[in-house]
């Protein structure tokens, strides 16, 4: 062993050396993990971070040694040559992967033997592949392919002909597999049998001639299936929506969130000039490991929907057309609307221009908003906002329903829910059910029916609805209740509720705007936005914050970061959270306040309700408490 360094190994750590550098490991890291904190890179095939180790593609032989001690006095053997204790290094390679770190491992990585061993392995392995590389969709991101590069002949000595394995095997709906490219890793087996719980794959025959299959009358088609296509070092499994589209290398990386549910699953979305062509999933071992739901990579394809809302019909105009709406909604004489720019010039409807039905403008008579302005809200306005929209469009929503005077009672956010499959698809089908929360947007857990809503419109309450991306029709609201209404609609795609509207404003999706998420962990999240806006449709914070501007609200310039500066004074949980500074795994955000709440999510990957852990933590105490 070397001489202690400023590594030296803390209770939790144990002091490696890997190619004369020591490292200090958390215990239990194995030797592929700990060369790659050195930045030595160990090549591996069958070895997953997130998988249980099986080491049989054999890429990843090491030299190991140990220190050397004396079998009588169990005391160090020093080396006299260099005053160090001596290693004893083992006469064969050794496995990195299934090697953990212990006190004073050696390892060499960079050996004649470790090349010659890595050379073998790679042979070995393209004696049956079909070296197929310029129409595989793999090329690019194959390990094979680099790890050829690397330790390649570049010329093969086998003259007997190759295997010949299925090709073109739909595995399942969304899974193709080349079984001529498989060098049998069996991660795609582990993955569905340890991660997806969907034991269907699995191999047939002997040496050469093992073939991965299905189980009979199975098939490949959990809502995980696509992670096996991640996990594949070689191109042997496919996508069947990406294979075949685009080389990799053409694509350009932008990191998002998975916002099918509140689980809240770290993405990546690959595109090219404007168009998205596959979603894959971005580490976060706080989150979502390396997995992702096949649902949320088939997101993208709304974005060229054949329902999207577009329109050639100038922003200005449609924010006119809403303006007037709502002016005509607001008690005349109301300081709502009034002493705005759209008070004055946009009012749908004369009477209320002239003030006939005007309501007492005596000031002791109305409340006061939280921002000390007047508000005088005829109640006929209603504001139906989203757990889909983001962090910043939230709290916009918000400000437009203090600056209309629409009282808490009048702002409905619908509930989306449905089963939670115990890893990343949650209960709650939205990604921001508590963002809406944190910016006081919605002051309880979001209801799937909107009776209130009804029973008022049917009452005559409510004559006009501020909708944002949300169909009233699912949430119970009926034709002739939306007959009855002036709706204003900001949605991204056609829907009852927008076939309802008077004014549609076409919107843009997660994937064409910078966004922020609190998912159900309460941990902020960041996308970006990977592609410009569909044409004829506008920025939802943009379209808010001119609403907002034509109220005589404060002016966001429809940026994320100066709503966001506003949101984090305004919200103690934000407190100090700089838009742009969000880390790209997420900010945990202090959900105290609302620890009241019963949240439908079940148990998830890396996720548990507050009652479990609750119930845990106070197993927990009662298990010390009992302790002598
Ligand atoms: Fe490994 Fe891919 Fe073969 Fe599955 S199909 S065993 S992941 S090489």
């Amino acid at each position: 062993m070397s001489a202690p360094t400023a590594t030296a190994a803390t209770p939790d750590l144990v002091t490696v050396n890997i190619d004369g550098r020591d490292i200090a490991v958390p215990r239990g890291t194995n030797v592929v993990e700990a060369a790659r904190l050195l930045g030595v890179n160990v090549p591996h095939y069958c070895y997953h971070p997130k998988l249980p180790v099986v080491g049989n593609c054999r890429m990843c032989l090491v030299e190991m040694g140990v220190p050397a001690v004396d079998r009588e006095t169990r005391q160090p053997v020093i080396d006299p040559a260099t005053g160090r204790q001596k290693i004893n290094w083992m006469p064969k390679l050794q496995i990195g992967c299934g090697t953990n770190a212990t006190p004073g491992l050696h390892i060499r990585t960079a050996t004649p033997a470790v090349r010659q061993a890595r050379e073998s392995v790679t042979e070995f392995l393209l004696v049956n592949h079909p070296l197929d590389c310029p129409i595989c969709d793999q090329a690019g991101e194959c390990d094979l392919q680099e790890q050829a590069i690397a330790y390649g002949r570049g010329r093969s000595r086998y003259i007997e002909d190759k295997n010949v394995k299925p090709k073109h095997t739909q595995l399942g709906p969304r899974v193709m597999l080349d079984d001529e490219r498989c060098i049998l890793c069996s991660r795609c087996i582990r993955f569905t049998k340890e991660i997806a719980k969907d034991d269907v794959l699995g191999f047939i025959d002997r040496g050469s001639h093992s073939t991965l299959t299905c189980y009979p009358g199975k098939q490949l088609a959990n809502n995980y299936s696509l992670n096996t296509v991640d996990i594949c070092p070689v191109g042997a499994l496919t996508s069947t929506d990406f294979r075949f589209k685009m080389r990799v290398w053409f694509l350009k990386q932008t990191n998002s969130i998975d916002t099918e549910s509140s689980a809240g699953a770290n993405t990546v979305v690959w595109s090219r000039e404007g168009q998205i062509y596959r979603i894959t999933p971005r580490r976060n071992d706080e989150v979502n490991d390396t997995w992702m739901p096949d649902s949320g990579r088939l997101l993208y394809k709304q974005v060229r929907a054949e329902n999207r809302l577009t329109t050639e019909t100038p922003l200005a105009e449609l924010i006119a057309q809403a303006k007037s709406l709502l002016t005509g909604a607001v008690a005349p004489g109301s300081s709502g609307m009034g002493d705005s720019p759209m008070g004055s010039g946009g009012m749908a409807d004369p009477a209320m221009r002239t003030g006939a039905a005007a309501p007492s403008t005596d000031e002791s008579s109305v409340p006061h908003n939280p921002h000390g302005r007047v508000a005088r809200a005829t109640q006929s306005i209603a504001l139906v906002a989203s757990a889909r929209s983001t962090m910043a469009e939230q709290y916009l929503c918000k400000k437009i329903a203090d600056q209309l005077g629409i009282p808490a009672g009048s702002i409905h956010v619908p509930a989306h829910l449905g089963q939670g499959d115990g890893l990343l698809v949650s209960a709650d089908r939205t990604p921001n059910t508590r963002g809406a929360l944190l910016c006081g947007l919605a002051t309880g857990l979001p209801k799937q029916q909107l009776t209130q809503l009804a029973a008022d419109i049917d009452a005559g309450k409510i004559k006009t609805l501020l909708v944002i991306n949300e169909d009233l029709a699912e949430a119970g609201i009926t034709s002739e209740q939306l007959a009855k209404v002036s709706i204003i609609y900001l949605g991204t795609h056609a829907n009852a509720t927008s076939a309802a509207a008077k004014v549609v404003i076409p919107t843009q999706t997660v994937f064409e705007k910078d966004s922020s998420f609190v998912n159900q962990q309460f941990r902020l999240q960041r996308s970006k936005a990977a592609i410009p806006g569909h044409p004829g449709t506008h920025n939802d914070l943009v379209v808010l914050s001119h609403i907002l501007v034509g109220l005589g609200g404060h002016d966001f310039a429809g940026s994320p970061i100066a709503a966001w500066s506003r949101l984090s004074e305004e919200t103690p949980e934000l407190a100090g959270l700089d838009y742009l500074t969000i880390p790209e795994t997420g900010r945990v955000l202090d959900s105290t306040r609302f620890a009241h709440l019963a949240f439908p999510e079940t148990e998830g990957l890396h996720y548990k309700p507050a009652a479990e852990r609750q119930e845990e933590s106070g197993a927990r105490m009662q298990e010390s408490e009992a302790r002598p």
